[in-house]
This record gives structure tokens, sequence and C-alpha cells, in this order.
């Protein structure tokens, strides 16, 4: 089954249930200056989930373009892609749980054929301290169509429950959320022990993929801190069109769908090498999902640039020009790529196929440009050492700051963001000053984010000692902005109850609006104020120290350099809040966390 036959599908089946279908929204939110990217089809319906009336009536459908920046990294594994379809259905109030999910049963068994049997669900398990009770009836109805317990799993807030703001203890008065069922294909695949003892629903290591969600937007959060149920209760199901491809044609790596055959033919072509080759899967992977993403992104009008929407199209195809070099291509090879995209899409976009001469121009373009100085600016890499220059090798040999750090990475040598955001700020004040044209420093333009993060990260390390030890230390960071990595010592896996105390705590400081303060002090003094520091790290006898609050009375101390917020509450400006996103192993007596502001 192709990616069209499934998107056809889908809409036919809720078109046939009374459902409008509503075209896809642009890529680039339009009247949105808060994100840069449409990331899930809920997003632009928003306004109506929240009680506005839609013109098209109760029940829509569509498939929405989406990307997420914050799943770049994942790129490379059997699932995840940047850019990709959601397909949505959507009651304004209208049908409930026990409509959506044996409709949702149907579509995935009668219309995708999917054997029974690959399917595995989640549920949420409830809150008693929130009065709000386990999802029994979801599970009822699974398994009066045909899902056995054993398949059902139950799991707390941090999986099943959507709300913008995430739990339902980070939402503010009068938000909207509801407990959500998942749905999961079964490739069958063996366990990979890495990932854990045993394999769930939820574990990541490639066998269970999640392909669709369904919230159920049930309640409101009341002043007193309590949930009544909505007057308008809606369902939002979202359901990655990829990912029922690829279940569809049940083959566990997502870059064998169709849309891709002729991209991935061009790559073997031009290196010679195959697909299936372990060390070649990556890089065509990394590719085939850059460049795709880039046709699209071209097509919508947006141009690689050193800013917003643009720099992140720079980064993609940088990041595919050096993984095509480490294929062994030497000529440009990025247009013959996404040609095939514009043919994959001819019929659902034909906005792509319509622009392939600003997708060719723009990505020979980039690609000149960048081959030219991708062997010099490597070799400049080499010669560093251990002292990458990141902000040299972006300004002179055009590195995108996050290429370098994943080269960086790669060697085992670890970059100083902080550092290379200073100097980006310092160049652009100084650039400000001479009223020469605007900066073109993307990471610059980020900075304001990054440097929320770099706070964030301070809170976070002390809550993480706070809750599991005060013989936890950091072992590594990495903040973009993006979001915030942090490794540190801890021999197992976080309890959710852990996780939730932990967010408690930064997002506690956050409304506390405490000062942070830079303090230039001997080390010694330093060493008696008991001031956090990097573990390996060497530090001359005056040192920087940052503190969220006073000295005397301290919430936090580190050795740092900053920069860092004059306030805490700037974390928490536009309604943010801290979440973690992801703990897990990093390496032996390790974990690593991965958090948001947002
Ligand atoms: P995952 O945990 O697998 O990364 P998610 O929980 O982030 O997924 P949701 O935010 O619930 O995903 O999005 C709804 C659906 O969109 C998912 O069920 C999945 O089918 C699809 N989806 C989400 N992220 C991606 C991605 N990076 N690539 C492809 N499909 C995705
Ligand atoms: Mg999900």
């Amino acid at each position: 089954m192709t990616v069209a036959e499934v998107r056809k599908r889908y809409l036919d089946f809720f078109a046939q249930r009374g459902h409008a279908i509503i075209p896809s929204a642009p890529i680039v939110p339009e009247n949105d200056p808060t994100t840069l990217f449409t990331s899930s089809g809920m997003q632009p319906l928003v306004p109506y989930l929240l009680g506005q009336p839609h013109p098209e009536g109760t029940r829509l459908a569509d498939a929405q373009t989406s990307f997420r920046a914050e799943d770049i990294e994942e790129v490379g594994d059997n699932r995840h892609t940047t850019f990709f379809e959601m397909l949505g259905n959507w009651s304004l109030g209208d049908y409930g749980k026990k409509e959506e999910i044996p409709w949702l049963y149907e579509f995935l068994t009668r219309e995708l054929l999917f054997p029974p049997e690959k399917l595995w669900v989640t549920c949420f398990e409830g809150d008693e301290s929130l009065g709000i009770s386990r999802d029994n009836e979801s599970a009822e109805i699974w398994q009066s169509l045909g899902i056995p317990q054993e398949r059902i799993r139950f799991y707390p807030a941090r999986k099943n429950w959507w709300s913008r703001s995430g739990i339902p203890a980070n939402m503010p008065t009068g938000e909207i959320g509801g407990p959500d069922t998942e749905v999961f294909y079964d490739f069958g695949t063996s366990h990979d022990p890495a990932f854990g003892e045993t394999c769930h629903q939820n574990c990541d290591c490639g066998r269970f993929v999640e392909i669709g969600n369904a919230v159920f937007i049930t309640y409101k959060k009341t002043i007193d801190g309590s949930f009544e149920k909505l007057a308008q209760q809606n369902v939002d199901f979202g359901g990655g069109l990829e990912r029922l491809a690829f279940a569809a044609i049940a083959n566990p790596d997502i870059f064998m769908i169709d849309v891709f055959d002729e991209a991935r033919h061009v790559l073997e072509t031009k290196s010679g090498q195959s697909y299936e080759n372990a060390i070649a899967t990556r890089s065509f992977r990394i590719i085939l999902d850059h460049i795709r993403a880039a046709a699209f992104f071209i097509a919508s009008g947006i141009r690689p640039s050193n800013t917003e929407q643009g720099y992140i199209l720079r980064r993609l195809i940088r990041r595919s020009i050096r993984e095509a070099d480490k294929l062994g291509i030497t000529e440009p090879v990025l247009a013959a790529v996404a040609d095939g995209f514009g043919k994959a899409y001819e019929d659902a976009y034909p906005f792509v196929l319509a622009s392939a001469a600003a997708i060719k121009d723009e990505l020979e373009k980039e690609e000149a440009q960048f081959r030219k100085t991708l062997t010099q600016g490597l070799r400049e890499f080499e010669r560093m050492g251990q002292q990458i220059d990141a902000f040299i090798l972006f300004t002179t040999y055009g590195f995108p700051v996050e290429l370098t750090v994943e080269i960086a990475a790669e060697r085992g040598i670890s970059i100083d963001l902080r550092a290379v955001e200073q100097k980006m700020a310092e160049h652009q004040a100084r650039s400000r000053a001479s009223a020469a044209q605007k900066f073109a420093g993307g990471l610059a333009d980020h900075a304001e984010q990054t440097i929320r993060y770099h706070t964030a990260h301070h809170l976070l390390l002390k809550a993480l000692q706070m809750v599991l030890g005060p013989e936890v230390h950091q072992r590594g960071s990495n903040i973009t902005s993006e979001r915030l990595r942090i490794d540190f010592s801890y021999g197992q896996k976080m309890t959710d109850e852990q996780k939730t105390e932990v967010e408690k705590i930064v997002n506690e400081k956050i409304r506390e609006s405490i000062p942070v303060l830079r303090t230039d002090m001997p080390k010694e003094e330093a060493e008696k104020l008991g001031a956090e520091h990097e573990f390996g790290a060497t530090y001359p006898d005056t040192v920087s120290v940052y503190s969220v609050g006073p000295l005397d009375n301290a919430f936090s101390i580190e050795y740092c350099g900053g920069p860092h917020v004059a306030n805490t509450s700037e974390l928490g400006e536009g309604g943010k809040k801290f979440r973690i996103m992801k703990e897990e192993a990093s390496s032996s007596g390790v974990r690593r966390i991965k958090a948001v502001l947002e």
C-alpha cells in the first residue's frame, strides 16, 4: 500500500462518517510569531478546541504537513522524520470515545488491513490526587473490539495525558486537557536490552511504534487546582501518515515507504553503495528526511538564511551535504534527490513539483557554496584539536553551530556553547553598532532561548540533587535553542514520581522570580560555598560563580561563565513551563535528561 493510498483511505473513511475534509495549514504558521513551524494537526485548530465555532462544522479531518525540529537528532532510527504528515480527525463537542475508538480500530483493521494481533494500546492510569479516575472506559472499548487485556497497558500522565502545558500539575487555571489513548504497531523485531529489561508499548527499542494518539479533551482546570468536566468535550486524533504507511507494508523501516523510493535510488546510484549497507543507512536516512523537508520548505517560500526558518533550512541542507560527503559523493547531488520528492507528491502537493526550478536553484547554490568550504573547514576542525572554535567555523566556513557540535561529539569532544553564544552576541552587538547589515548569525537569533535553557540547566541540576540525592553531579551538557540536555551521575532509571517532583521544583523556582547573580571570587571561597563544578575541570585562582538567589541564601551555586537570564521569571515568559521530555541511560552509571520550556 502506498502513502497516497493510506492518506486517501483515511480521508474517505472519515468523510463517509460526516467529517468535513479541511486543507493542510501552511508549514509556517500564519499569524503566530511564537512558533517557527506547524508541528501537528491539532496546532492550527486550537482556537476551535477552545470553543470558537468552526465554519465547517463539528466534525473535521485532514492531512497536515508537520515539522519537528526537536526530533532532528532522532532521525536515523527506524521511525522518526523531522517532516511528516499527520492525519487527524476531530470532534468539536460532537462524538466521543464510543465512536472514536471503534472507528480507529475499523480503519486500521478493515481499511489498512492490519492484523489485529499487531495492535497494542495504552490508556491513562488516572490520578486520584486530582480526582481524575483511570480511563477504564477506553480500555473496555478496546477490549470489546478484541484487544485483549495483555495488550492494553495503563501509564501515568507523563505518557497518556495531553494539555498544551503538559501534565495536569503544570496546567494553569482555565487550561483544557484530558487523557489519551495511544495505538502501537508491533513489528515483532527482537527486543534490544539496551533499552531496558523488558519490552512494552513505550519502550524505545523500535519493536513498538506509536502510530496514533486519540486525546479526549474532557477537563478544565479550576482556580482551586481541581478539574471540572468541560461543557464542550472534544476528540483530537493524530496519526503519522508515514508511520501508518510503513506499518501497512509491515516493514520496520519508515524510509522504505514508496515516497522515498526514487530519492533513495538516486543516492544509491551516486554513492555506489546500497542502502542496506549498515554504515551508509544512517547517512541515507538523514539526507532523505532533510531534503524532503527542504523541498517542502523551499516550495513554501522559505529560503536558506541565517535567521528563523531560513536557518533551519540551511542546517538541514548543510548537514545533508556533510552526510553525502561521508558517503563519498563528491558531485552535487541534492537537487537530484529533491527531484524524486516533487514526483512522489505530484498529486497530493502539486506545489512542490511546481516549484522544482526554485528547489533546484536553491539547493545547487547552497551546495556549491558549502562544498567549497566543507573540506577546508573540516581540516581547520582537525587542526583545532580539542579546542574547537565553533564561532570561527560558522563565520569563516559556514558550519552551522549544531553541525560543529555534532562532528565534535562524534570525536568525543564537547563544545562550550556558552562561549560560542557570547561571541555571537558580541559579534551581533558590534555589527549593530556599525549599522552594518543585520547580523547573519542563526544562533544569535536564538540566543535568548538558549540562555534561558542555560539557566534552566542550573535549576534542573539542583532539583535533581534534591530529589535523587546530593551525590548527583553533572557529567556533561549540551544546550541549544530547542532544548537542554544534561548527563548526570545516577545509577537507576528515574521513576515517574521523581521526574514529576523535579519538574515541580524547577517550575516553582521559575514562579518565585529569583534573581540570577554573577560573583567573581577566589577559588577557595567558591569551594567553601560548595559551588557545583564540572567533573574533571580545572579552574583558575579567581572564578566566576552564578547563583540563583543571593549567595547567602541561594537555591543553586555553580562555577560558570554565563551567560544567564537576570531573573528566573524570564524562563516562564509567555506561560512556558519546564518539562522533562526524556530520561534515559547515557552510559554506565550516567543518566541523560532532555528537557524543554514550552
Ligand atoms: P514518538 O513518541 O513516537 O516520538 P510522539 O508522542 O512525539 O511520538 P505525538 O505528539 O503524539 O507523537 O504525535 C502524534 C502522532 O504523530 C504519533 O502517534 C506518530 O504517529 C506521529 N509522529 C510524531 N512524531 C513523529 C516523527 N518525528 N516522525 C514521524 N511521525 C511522527
Ligand atoms: Mg504521543
